[in-house]
């Protein structure tokens, strides 16, 4: 038997794979729900993902897996719309005209901008098409850096800077350039009039892990079973320990991949990963109204979140019952951020009060309810090296032989940690195990 660690999206789709290849599996997760990251909330209609999800159309597997699964004609791609606030103002950012009445950027710093966004490098005043081609030349390149040198002081400072503090707090400045290129690259199909065309599952992406479960067999996962041990014996791996409510199990196993974070893979091998990670406290608020007309709105002023993601300004409102559904979301650096302190009626107080201060016309009595995950570990901070840093998917020279690895520190999930990247960590697992087991 093969033993697959967590029960989240990466873990369910190797167990999925192993068994295309004849292998018996079993996957242990240490929660009562499955899903990990992508689980999600019930509303008056569909369920909505705890934290937000979409896709980008440079996502390719796991489009090839939502048809595998046969859910190819529920895949929806609509254009999500961005908005930055600023100084009491939600300035569209979608559609050239409005980026060019965006006031807080001159005609200078949108051209260097535009050309960045384009892949042309016009330092010098010669331009040239090739220069951010090998994002490896980038990773020791701190972004303060590489933004003043490749665009302008005004696009660090009032586009750049804003955002890079919203996605790693206090951390933003260790950050490597090649992470932004990445993601730069990352971002998918823009439509010059409508904006960035993103993918969503008709009823959510609770789907994709419900047609995994049903794939891999519900008989075949234990849910409430924390692994806490992975035995070596030689140079080989030989039994997982697990812990249930009914007690400790050993099963020996011909193979493990652990699809967790790369502290639990610590935990169980001694294999150490030096990657840093970030948390988030996020939260739905399900509201009467519409607070926006944007998707993705980036704050550039004082909040306590760094942006607010309005769900049902990309997914009609109807699929949940007319709940208009709005994202409230921080990434925390440090598990003494007052954020991360608070209890839940603490955050959702942060929250309104942090609303109605940049949108003094809105109602907190128009709010149905508000649902809070949180996380200590969702996120790495993408810094100088990060390559470097990555854990092999196959551990047999690091651990033992049958040791694989499929979480978040895998090089799928770079340049960022996606859906689609936890799919690609499985399925290559699956694939390593297939090639030497
Ligand atoms: C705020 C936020 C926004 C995001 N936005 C997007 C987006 O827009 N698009 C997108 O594609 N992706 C997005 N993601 C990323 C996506 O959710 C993740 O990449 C993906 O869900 C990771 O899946 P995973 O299986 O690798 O890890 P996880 O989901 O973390 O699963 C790991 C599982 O292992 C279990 N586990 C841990 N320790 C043990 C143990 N000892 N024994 C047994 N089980 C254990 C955990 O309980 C968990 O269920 C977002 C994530 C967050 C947090």
């Amino acid at each position: 038997m093969i033993g697959v660690v967590g029960g989240g999206i990466a873990g369910l789709a190797a167990a999925h794979r192993l068994q295309k290849q004849d292998r018996e599996v079993r996957v242990f997760e240490a929660n009562t729900d499955l899903g990990g990251l992508a689980a999600t909330y019930e509303t008056a209609g569909d369920p909505i993902e705890k934290f937000y999800h979409h896709l980008s159309k440079s996502e390719e597997t796991i489009v090839e897996w939502i048809d595998e699964l046969g859910l190819e004609s529920d895949l929806e791609w609509r254009y999500g719309s961005d908005a930055y606030y600023v100084d009491s103002v939600v300035h569209p950012m979608d559609k050239p005209w409005e980026i060019l009445a965006y006031p807080h950027l001159s005609l200078y710093d949108k051209f260097r901008l535009g050309m960045l966004v384009l892949d042309v490098d016009i330092r010098g005043g010669i331009p040239s098409f090739d220069t951010y081609e090998r994002l490896e030349d980038f990773e020791d390149v701190p972004v303060k850096e590489f933004i003043l040198d490749h665009t302008s002081r005004g696009c660090f400072e009032r586009f750049f800077k804003p955002l890079l503090e919203a996605k790693f707090g206090d951390r933003w400045e260790d950050v490597s350039a090649a992470w932004l290129l990445g993601r730069v690259k990352f971002r998918g199909e823009r439509d010059i009039l409508k904006g960035e065309l993103l993918g969503y599952l008709d009823g959510g992406f609770g789907r994709v892990i419900d047609a995994l479960i049903d794939s891999v067999g519900r008989e075949n996962i234990v849910t409430g079973a924390r692994v806490t041990d992975v035995a070596i014996d030689g140079a080989g791996v030989e039994s997982l320990t697990v812990e249930t409510a009914a007690g400790v199990q050993t099963h020996d196993v011909e193979a493990v991949v652990v699809a967790t974070m790369p502290d639990v893979l610590e935990q169980l091998t001694g294999y150490t990963c030096e990657i840093d990670f970030q948390g988030t406290v996020c939260s739905v608020l399900s509201i009467e109204e519409s607070l926006t007309d944007t998707y993705w709105l980036n704050i550039a002023d004082e909040a306590p979140f760094g942006a607010l993601i309005e769900h049902t300004n990309y997914v009609p409102p109807e699929r949940y019952g007319g709940e208009h559904l709005l994202y409230a979301v921080k990434y925390v650096q440090d598990m003494d951020d007052d954020l991360w302190q608070q209890d839940d009626d603490g955050v959702e107080e942060t929250w309104l009060s942090g609303i109605e201060d940049l949108f003094p016309e809105f109602d907190r009595e128009s709010v149905n309810w508000i649902e809070t995950a949180r996380n200590p570990k969702t996120a790495p901070i993408y810094e100088r090296g990060y390559l470097d840093m990555v854990v092999p998917y196959d551990l047999g020279d690091d651990v033992a032989e049958g040791v694989y690895y499929a979480g978040m520190a895998s090089q799928a999930q770079y340049p960022e940690r996606s859906l689609n990247g936890a799919i690609v960590a499985g399925q290559t697992c699956a694939e390593r195990v297939q090639e030497t087991q």
